[in-house]
This record gives C-alpha cells, sequence and structure tokens, in this order.
C-alpha cells in the first residue's frame, strides 16, 4: 500500500471529481471513492510527485467504471490479451522510439487508422532525448496509443518485484513529464510473464498486459515478402492483434506499405489495442500538461538496455 500526504490525495481526488458522472445515492458514491482511491494508488511514485507540481485543472486521472473494474475482477490474475473483438484488427509496434517512428505517425495516419506503439524508454536511445519526444507527441496527437513496454526491455521474470515496479516507474514518469500520459497497457519484453509478473502489473500498477495473436517475425529473420504476405492472408471481418517491431525496416517501410494497401482493399482499419478490444474510458492512466525539459529529462543513473 502507498502513502500518501493528505494534500496530494485532496489534490488527486478534486481532479478526479471533475471527471465523474454526479452521484445520486450514498453507495454510489461509496463506490466511487473507492474507484478514485484505487486508480490514484495504481499510480506511480514520480506520476505523484509530477501532478502535485501542476494546477488540477491541467490532468484528469481516468477513473475505471464498473464494467471496467468486473472485466479486472473476472481476469484479475491471468486477464492477458491476446487478440482484439471479433472483426476488428490492432497493428502494434514494438521496442521504439526508433528512427522509423515518425514514418510510422504518418504512413497510419495518412491512411486514416491507428496502430499501437509499445515502447521502451532506454533500448536503442534515451526516450528522453530528441528526437523521440517530438515523434511520441506527434503519435498522440495522430491517434495512434502509446503504450508500455518497460523501461530497458529486461526480462521481466528475472526481476525482483521493486525492479519490476521501477521498469514500470520509471515508463510512467517518463512519458507523463514528456509527453502528458501515463499508459494503461504493457507488453511484457519477449512476451514473457508469469503469474507474479502479471499480478505485479495488474493488480499493483492497473495495467492490462497485452500479447499478439499473430506475430510476423521481423525479429525472428522472416523474409520481407513472408511478413507482406501474412497482411495480404487478412481477409474483411477477421480479427488480428499484430506484433511487428518498429526497428525493423522491412515492418517500418515495405510491410507497413503492403498493410495499408490490404487494409484498404478488404475495408480492414486498424484500431488501437484500446478500442480493439472494445475497452471503456480513457487509453490512459493519466492525460496532463506535459512538461518542460529540465535535467530530470535523463536516462543516467537508471537500468541500462538488456537488448
Ligand atoms: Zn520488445
Amino acid at each position: 500500500m502507498v502513502r500518501l500526504s493528505t494534500a496530494l490525495v485532496a489534490l488527486a481526488l478534486g481532479a478526479a471529481s471533475t471527471f465523474a458522472s454526479p452521484l445520486s445515492s450514498d453507495s454510489q458514491d461509496a463506490n466511487l471513492a473507492v474507484r478514485r482511491s484505487e486508480a490514484f494508488n495504481n499510480l506511480s511514485p514520480g506520476v505523484r510527485a509530477y501532478l502535485e507540481t501542476l494546477d488540477p485543472r491541467d490532468y484528469e486521472i481516468d477513473i475505471p467504471d464498473e464494467a471496467e473494474l468486473q472485466r479486472r475482477q473476472v481476469t484479475k490474475d491471468n486477464g492477458v490479451i491476446y487478440n482484439c473483438k471479433k472483426g476488428r484488427v490492432a497493428v502494434t509496434y514494438d521496442d521504439g522510439p526508433y528512427k522509423y517512428h515518425e514514418l510510422l505517425n504518418q504512413k497510419w495516419s495518412d491512411a486514416g487508422q491507428q496502430v499501437t506503439f509499445f515502447v521502451n524508454g532506454y533500448n536503442y536511445d534515451c526516450a528522453y532525448d530528441e528526437p523521440w519526444v517530438t515523434y511520441l507527441r506527434h503519435s498522440v496527437a495522430a491517434g495512434h496509443l502509446l503504450a508500455s513496454h518497460s523501461w530497458s526491455h529486461p526480462h521481466l521474470t528475472q526481476l525482483t518485484d521493486a525492479e519490476i515496479d521501477e521498469q514500470v516507474n520509471l515508463m510512467e514518469t517518463m512519458l507523463l513529464k514528456t509527453v502528458g500520459v501515463v499508459p494503461k497497457y504493457f507488453r511484457c519484453p519477449y512476451g514473457e510473464y508469469d503469474a507474479n509478473v502479471i499480478s505485479r502489473l495488474q493488480n499493483k500498477h492497473g495495467l492490462t498486459v497485452v500479447q499478439w495473436s499473430d506475430d510476423i517475425g521481423d525479429a525472428d529473420g522472416v523474409s520481407a515478402a513472408k511478413q507482406r504476405a501474412t497482411y495480404n492472408s487478412y481477409t474483411s471481418g477477421q480479427r488480428h492483434l499484430i506484433l511487428n517491431h518498429e526497428t525493423h525496416k522491412s515492418a517500418s517501410h515495405t510491410v507497413a506499405d503492403t498493410a495499408i494497401a490490404r487494409f484498404k482493399n478488404q475495408g480492414i482499419k486498424s484500431q488501437t489495442v484500446h478500442d480493439c478490444i472494445g475497452a471503456s474510458g480513457s487509453p490512459y492512466k493519466v492525460k496532463a500538461t506535459p512538461g518542460k525539459r529540465d535535467s530530470t529529462w535523463t536516462c543516467a543513473g537508471t537500468p541500462s538496455p538488456s537488448s
């Protein structure tokens, strides 16, 4: 359990209440209070510290509704997402931000479709640096979804609970300061998890863990032709949650072009993971005004890249 200062709780609850529906009974009041408290407790210490510096009008904390809480209750320890709802498709890109990120922002935006980026804080480069901050902001502005892929891409099953928490905390703080969002969705590096990892991510941090239904194989050396063939096999009405890596040139160039052309031909539209699973509420735990670059925008002293 996280200990909070009274002032900080009041601040957070005040901000949240401006987005809550009007209450009509004491029991609804009590339920809302529980939901607010859970939503706040799910936030990283770094996120809470940053929000304390903002005017409450400059941020909003997503409070899960009853349906969302029930979904989590039912799937509390194994509610990992593997696919979209029937007939829906979500294209996802892991391991960025990387030099092809902006190209993917543009390609999918130009096609009128949204994708999800499962990004790292410190993998190929430090996400606090430019041009990554600008690219990540462009993703959100274009309606794409930013989700967490851990800070430094470690094998989570080999970490202590405190180290798992650090991976989440560093990501949440970085994305809040730079872009103004705290992700609600998380993909484990290498897709590796166990019961403890899931419990930590979903119960302590209020995250939804997302795997995939289809892997185009870019990270495993599958040829670009074969990657394109995967997309060209998709037909209207199917559901797919597709793993790609933005760090691979083929996936970010010709394969993305093929996917967009095929989707257009078949009347398929890639949605964000949040939309493709039919989730309610905001796709982010928090949305806020981003900060201004300062000395805390650094990867120095944090866990270094593992892959
Ligand atoms: Zn990865």
